[in-house]
Order: C-alpha cells, then sequence, then structure tokens
C-alpha cells in the first residue's frame, strides 16, 4: 500500500497491562518501516477533538514496564454516532492519517469495524483487554497480567481463610468471561470458579455443596466472575448465607486492581510481536483485521469474527479444576 505514509494509534476502552508495549512497538516498527506515526490521545475522543502528536522512536522510550496506556483512554459516545465519526474522520485528514492502529477491547473494534466501513479507512487492532474475551486470538494483552495479579492476591486471601476456616468468595473481572477465574482458580489452587459460561447449565453453589468441597479442607477460596450472569460474588454469599447458614462466608471484590501494574514478560512480548505486525500488516495491504496470536504463529482476525464469536473456554480447563480441588 503506497499510498499510507501516515499512521494513527490510540488506545481505547478499558486500559490493560502492556498496551504502552504495544504503542511503542508499533510506533517503532513503524518508524522503522518509514511510517510517520502520529499518537491520538483519549481514544475516538482525541480524533473528535482533534488531540494528536507527532511521535518519534523517543517518545516511546522507558514506556514497556509500564501499566496503564501513555496515551490515555477513554470511553466516546459520540463516536456510536455517524455524526461524530464524520468529524473524527474530517479530523484525521487533516492531520494526514491513513490508517489507524486501535489497541482495545470488543467495543474499540466494534468502533473501528464500522469507521473503517464508513470511510474506507484502513483499521488495524490489537486485543488489548485483560478480559482475554477475544475470538480468533489465544490471548489478549493484559490477560497474563491480570491473572498474576488475582493470583497473587488469592493467595494472600488464603491465609486469612485458612487461619479463620472461612468461604471466600473473590470476584475476578472479565465481563461475560469466565477465562481469568477459572484459570485463576487453577493457578491459585481455588475449590472452584463460578463462570458464566457454565452459570445458565447447573446451579454451581449447589453442586459445589453437593461435592462436599469442605469435608477435607478447613477454608475454601471461590472465583466468582463479574457478570450479570453469574450475579457477582456478593449473590453467591448471599445465597450461601440463606440456603447453608451453616459457613463462614467472606466477599472480597478485586475490582480495579486488576487492571494496574506493570506487564509480565509474556504480555510485554504478546505485545511487541502484536505491535510489529500490525505494521507488517498495513504494509501488506491488510485492512479492518485484528492482529491475533494462535498457536504462537500472528494471525490476521477479520473485525466481524474477533467480534461476533463467543471465544469458547476450554472443558478441559473445568475438568482440571474440578479434579485437583477434592
Ligand atoms: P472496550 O474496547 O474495552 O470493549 P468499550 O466497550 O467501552 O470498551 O468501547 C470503547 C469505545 O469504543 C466506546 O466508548 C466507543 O467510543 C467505541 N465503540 C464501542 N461500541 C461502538 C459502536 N457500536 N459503534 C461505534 N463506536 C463504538
Amino acid at each position: 500500500m503506497g499510498t499510507i505514509k501516515c499512521i494513527g494509534i490510540l488506545t481505547s476502552g478499558g486500559d490493560a497491562p502492556g498496551m504502552n508495549a504495544a504503542i511503542r512497538a508499533v510506533t517503532r516498527s513503524a518508524i522503522y518501516n518509514g511510517l510517520q506515526v502520529k499518537g491520538i490521545y483519549r481514544g475516538y475522543k482525541g480524533l473528535l477533538t482533534g488531540e494528536i502528536k507527532e511521535f518519534k522512536s523517543q517518545n516511546v522510550s522507558n514506556i514497556i514496564q509500564l501499566g496503564g496506556t501513555i496515551l490515555k483512554t477513554a470511553r466516546c459516545k459520540e463516536f456510536t454516532t455517524p455524526e461524530g465519526r464524520q468529524i473524527a474522520y474530517e479530523n484525521m485528514k487533516k492531520e494526514g492519517i491513513d490508517a489507524l492502529v486501535i489497541i482495545g477491547g470488543d467495543g474499540s473494534l466494534t468502533g473501528a469495524r464500522i469507521f473503517a466501513q464508513e470511510f474506507d479507512v484502513p483499521c488495524i487492532g490489537l486485543p488489548g483487554t485483560i478480559d482475554n474475551d477475544l475470538f480468533g486470538t489465544d490471548t489478549t494483552i493484559g490477560y497474563d497480567t491480570a491473572l498474576n495479579t488475582i493470583l497473587d492476591a488469592v493467595d494472600k486471601i488464603r491465609d486469612t481463610a485458612t487461619s479463620h476456616e472461612r468461604l471466600f468468595f473473590v470476584e475476578v473481572m472479565g465481563r461475560d468471561a469466565g477465562f481469568l477465574a477459572l484459570n485463576g482458580a487453577i493457578a491459585a489452587g481455588a475449590e472452584a470458579a463460578i463462570i458464566p459460561e457454565i452459570s445458565t447449565e447447573v446451579d454451581q453453589l449447589e453442586e459445589l455443596i453437593k461435592n462436599g468441597f469442605r469435608k477435607s479442607k478447613n477454608s475454601s477460596i471461590v472465583l466468582v466472575a463479574e457478570s450479570p450472569i453469574t450475579g457477582g460474588a456478593m449473590h453467591y454469599a448471599e445465597r450461601v448465607k440463606n440456603e447453608y447458614p451453616g459457613y463462614d462466608v467472606r466477599v472480597t471484590i478485586l475490582g480495579h486492581l486488576q487492571r494496574g501494574g506493570s506487564p509480565t514478560a509474556h504480555d510485554r512480548i504478546l505485545a511487541s510481536r502484536l505491535g510489529a505486525a500490525a505494521i507488517d500488516a498495513i504494509m501488506e495491504g491488510q485492512r479492518n483485521v485484528m492482529i491475533g496470536i494462535d498457536h504462537d504463529e500472528i494471525v490476521y482476525v477479520p473485525f466481524t469474527k474477533a467480534i461476533k464469536n463467543d471465544k469458547p473456554i476450554k472443558k478441559e480447563l473445568i475438568n482440571v479444576l474440578r479434579e485437583l480441588s477434592i
């Protein structure tokens, strides 16, 4: 694509550790390949307000280890309207930006898909979300770091759970996806994970109690994925109080601490590879795809596929947790 001379980069939606590593990779790889780079601040909002600045290699120095995003992120309601996107397009043209790299989750990539279609703008997406809920990529930028943060927290909660012989419900993020809860539970050696993917199939609490999860143990930790489908940790604690009053139950909601922190080696490498691949994709003339990793190979996933399909949870993981928590 000889016509692409300048790319714009933005981070949008929920922040995730490793977004900075991705910004660095996209910027440096673009410059390496002779492209000009412009950083767009506060997600799509920056496109509407013209908060855009040229990025040189040194603008992304010393950020690979930082959580959050130096470009800031935001949610932008105006961008969901045709009028808002028209302003975004005009600003983009005014700045001489020929293509966009969007780092974000499901919502951000949905916006990119619509924008790309309306204005025939090449858009490349990078999966940046702790939830790991994008189809077509094994993992997303930020997921591994969040998982490790959860692990650290649950290890600490276990100390107090054991001392007091309590049942703890620990609520983790995930936005309708159970990856953090399930893999967090496996890694932390928790007794169970309550996840949206199986919430509608069985009463997970009843199953837990029925299986006698406390028979040989003096404490129990259950990870609950925050979601309207599961009802969250408070919902389960209330149920235990009402239906199984013998248990001394407590709730911890991990909340926003899961989004912060220095990215793990895994997330830094993932973000670096995906960022460099985004520029390769642009140079190859690809458009409107998310860059993903599948069996350790870079793949291009059309936006429609990445957004529309639910990423399945492996049954094997559910079984591993069940078998190992006896
Ligand atoms: P995430 O990318 O983390 O899933 P959001 O769902 O909040 O975060 O989406 C981030 C931003 O993407 C929104 O604030 C909006 O600007 C844009 N966006 C989301 N959905 C749409 C849509 N259907 N049309 C246009 N823009 C959208």
